[in-house]
């Protein structure tokens, strides 16, 4: 089983996730789309449960030992322009890598999204999005393993709203279309909004970004700053006192300190949905 493929056996899973929280599992390293595949495989063929890891910036892990398989997709980190404006991301590219390579190619669209700790797998399988921008408004394909088959699934044929996207397979890569603008002007914007970031959020802490999801008529951050839960703390976690929608880690939270917080927050605002994956 898992022949060849890199490993990590009792790994410490603070170091796989933004929020630096969480006990030991066994990482998989694939380099490539078919060793993933055959990690898929090796996982049904032992009746294993996997997890699909993409940047760890959108996940709580369990303080006990995490049960299920990692599959680490940071390697998966090839980038093409396919034709003009058309560029092609595996799952595992690093959004800030992505930035990087759109701005000195002149590709125009994605600068709201500087400075969010993602990969692209990530951000597209959550509909990630900032400043009134989601990742969905520039996705023509995915690229998907499902049920043992790879294969490219059409934007249309996808359902995706706020921070959520109907996808069930393994996103490997994804097809993205931009506009063409000067790199100059391109940097210029991403720093403005990476700027907004450091001013609003606890950007120089441990988090997952925002704790619950917003709805048509609630917004999270505002009634918990209303209700005066900024800076209430549990052991090591706290509600950020510079934006209400996140917990922050200050260096020594477990999960459970996160969850309790996160149900105090509930029992005095309202029964936010989370927009973090809680893990078990
Ligand atoms: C400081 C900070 C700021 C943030 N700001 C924003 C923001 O402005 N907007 C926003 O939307 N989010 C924000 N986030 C949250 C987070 O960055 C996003 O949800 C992001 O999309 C998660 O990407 P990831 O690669 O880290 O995914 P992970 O956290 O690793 O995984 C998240 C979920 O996606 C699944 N997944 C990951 N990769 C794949 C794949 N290839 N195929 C299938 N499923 C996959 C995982 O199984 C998991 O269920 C912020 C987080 C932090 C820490």
């Amino acid at each position: 089983m898992f022949k060849n493929i890199e490993k990590k056996i009792n790994a410490d899973l603070k170091n796989y996730c933004t929020f630096k929280i969480g006990g030991r599992g066994t990482v998989l390293f694939p380099k490539n789309q078919f060793e993933v595949k055959r990690i898929v495989n090796d996982c049904k063929k032992n009746h294993l449960d996997f997890f699909i890891l993409g940047n760890g910036s959108n996940v709580l892990f369990p303080d006990d030992d995490f049960k299920k398989i990692i599959i680490d997709l940071r390697k998966l980190n090839n980038i093409k322009i396919a034709k003009q404006r058309t560029v092609i991301a595996e799952a595992g590219v690093r959004l800030f890598a992505f930035n990087r390579f759109l701005e000195q190619n002149g590709f125009a669209g994605f600068e709201w999204s500087y400075g969010i700790p993602a990969t692209i797998g990530g951000l597209t399988y959550m509909n990630g999005g900032a400043f009134g921008e989601e990742v969905s408004n520039y996705i023509k394909k995915v690229k998907v393993l499902k049920n043992g088959k790879i294969s490219w699934i059409n934007r249309k044929k996808i359902d995706f709203s706020y921070r959520k996207s109907n996808i069930l397979g393994i996103i490997l890569a994804v097809e993205f279309k931009f506009k063409n603008a000067d790199s100059k002007i391109i940097e210029k914007q991403q720093k403005e909004f990476l700027e907004i970031r450091k001013k609003t959020q606890p950007y120089d802490k441990f988090s997952a970004g925002s704790v619950f999801k917003r709805t048509d008529d609630k917004i999270p951050a505002i009634m918990i700053d209303k209700a005066g839960l900024k800076g209430v703390k549990i052991g090591g976690a706290e509600i950020s006192t510079k934006h209400a929608g996140f917990i922050v880690n200050n260096g020594d939270a477990t999960s459970k300190d996160v969850k309790d917080l996160i149900e105090l927050t509930r029992k005095k605002c309202g029964n936010f949905e989370c927009e973090i994956i809680i893990l078990e």
